[in-house]
């Protein structure tokens, strides 16, 4: 067996804690906002005093080296437990932090225990061991909403030293604790001890890295993402745009780009202040996000201008969508806060075939066509681009003296007059707040 002596280790390991109980305490105090630290902190200081009682055998009253020493070491694994909740925001319910404690001070009593170090390695060997395994669980089911890579080896460390307090269990039938003796006359027991120091090392590093991994993440967001609508800002938005279309040349696929312009916004936040413009630009991007599909991007470029990429959409589905998000923004705004705001967006549509390799800046530029097309032709409207020069509408009164000489000409001669264009049903037409407010569509 390892030649260790155990005494030793137990000074080593209480010193080794007490240092990362206080790194742990300082990097909380850092990031105050992860409370997790702080319990973690807290549990590596109970430990300590624990393993001093408990090393203390044969120096102080067996109530302090064993019951009391033992509860303490129960009650930090109980926080260690209770701080792997709170990272991922769970509740911590105290009657979990001291199921351990105080079934250990309940059965302690017992004369089973009482009378037999072995029972009692055991009994607190099997309540670390569910603890242990239970932190483990808890820092690895938080990895589905926010993916720190150091979850992986933290939970593996929770997971593996779990294991090894349930041999420990083994081990003790395996090979007991001589009647009257000590855990200092068993030999596995400095393994034990050491592997311990060895977990309570990794562990301690572990969560030092998640932690900071955290934070990183955090700042990493919020440098992607614009503050008021919580949409992608106009770098992530042309990062994502960039990779995904990277991908899609390896796959190819139609592409379409939708450039937003919220009209005269000036002039509403002029009307009607800042504060309602900027819920104007949420409720605009709540009901864009409403309409787009898992897979296309959306990015807020700056100011009231947006961008989105829909993948695998052709023009009809992009105009469709485009065209429910213009609509949808009418209604929603038709009354904020009992005033009749009215806010509508322009939109240009660039569509990227499967048989071209355009790249984002040139598809943007001529969504961005589109969408000058689109205001110049009176706001309020989707616009295609690439499609046939715009129809140049001539004044009202010409338009209204052609109509007349062609039904003047059918009075002459009905074979030959010219027909007038049927109205085509797809077209995107303009309709004035007031009437969709009244149509209720
Ligand atoms: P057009 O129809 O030609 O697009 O006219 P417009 O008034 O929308 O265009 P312009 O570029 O002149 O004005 C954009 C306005 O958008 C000016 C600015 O005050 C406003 N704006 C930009 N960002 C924000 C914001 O975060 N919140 C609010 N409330 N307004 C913003
Ligand atoms: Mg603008
Ligand atoms: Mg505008």
């Amino acid at each position: 067996m390892l030649d260790l002596d155990v005494r030793t280790l137990f000074i080593v390991s209480i010193s080794v804690t007490t240092v990362l109980g206080f790194l742990l305490l300082f990097t909380w105090y850092q990031n105050r906002q992860i409370r997790s630290l702080g319990w973690w902190s807290a549990s590596h200081f109970v430990m300590c005093a624990g393993a001093g009682l408990l090393g203390a055998r044969g120096y102080i009253p067996d109530v302090l080296s064993i019951d009391i020493a033992n509860a303490l070491l129960l009650l930090s694994c109980g926080l260690a437990w209770g701080g792997a909740r709170l990272f991922d925001e769970r509740s911590v319910p105290v009657s979990g932090v001291l199921a351990g404690p105080i079934l250990w001070m309940l059965a302690s009593q017992l004369p089973l225990l009482s009378e037999s170090i072995n029972a009692r390695i055991m009994f607190s060997s099997a309540i670390i061991s569910v603890y242990t395994i239970g932190t483990g669980c808890e820092v690895w089911r938080g990895r589905v909403q926010e993916p720190l890579m150091s979850r992986w080896p933290l939970s593996v460390t929770f997971f593996v030293h779990g294991a090894v307090y349930a041999l420990r269990i083994w081990l003790v039938f395996a090979f007991p604790v001589a009647v009257g003796g000590t855990f200092y006359s068993v030999a596995w027991f400095s393994i034990i001890g050491l592997e311990s120091l060895l977990f309570l090392i990794i562990a301690s590093f572990m969560i030092l890295a998640m932690a900071k991994e955290r934070s990183e993440l955090v700042h990493k967001t919020n440098a992607m993402l614009d503050p008021l609508t919580n949409i992608p800002n106009r770098r992530a938005f042309l990062d994502v745009a960039m990779r995904r279309m990277r991908q899609r040349s390896r796959n190819p696929e139609p592409v379409t780009a939708l450039l937003f312009d919220l009209d005269h916004f000036k002039s509403v936040n002029d009307r009607f202040g800042h504060a309602v413009g900027d819920e104007v630009l949420r409720i605009f991007t709540a009901k864009a996000a409403a309409e787009f599909r898992s897979t296309d991007i959306m990015g807020r470029l700056g100011g009231e201008e947006f961008g989105a990429l829909l993948f695998g959409a052709g023009e009809g589905t992009a105009v469709g969508t485009a065209d429910r998000i213009r609509r949808a923004l009418m209604i929603a705004t038709a009354e904020i806060d009992g005033k009749h705001v009215d806010a509508t967006v322009s939109v240009g549509v660039a569509v990227l075939g499967t048989d071209s390799n355009e790249d984002v800046a040139e598809l943007l530029s001529r969504a961005d066509n589109a969408l000058y097309l689109a205001k110049e032709r009176g706001r309020n409207r989707v616009e295609v681009a690439g499609k046939l020069p715009p129809v140049v509408v001539p004044p009202v009164e010409e338009a209204q003296a052609a109509v007349a000489a062609i039904a003047a000409f059918r009075v002459v001669s009905p074979g030959l007059a010219p027909q007038l264009p049927a109205a085509n049903e797809d077209d995107i037409t303009w309709a004035e707040p007031q009437q969709l407010r009244a149509s209720g569509n």
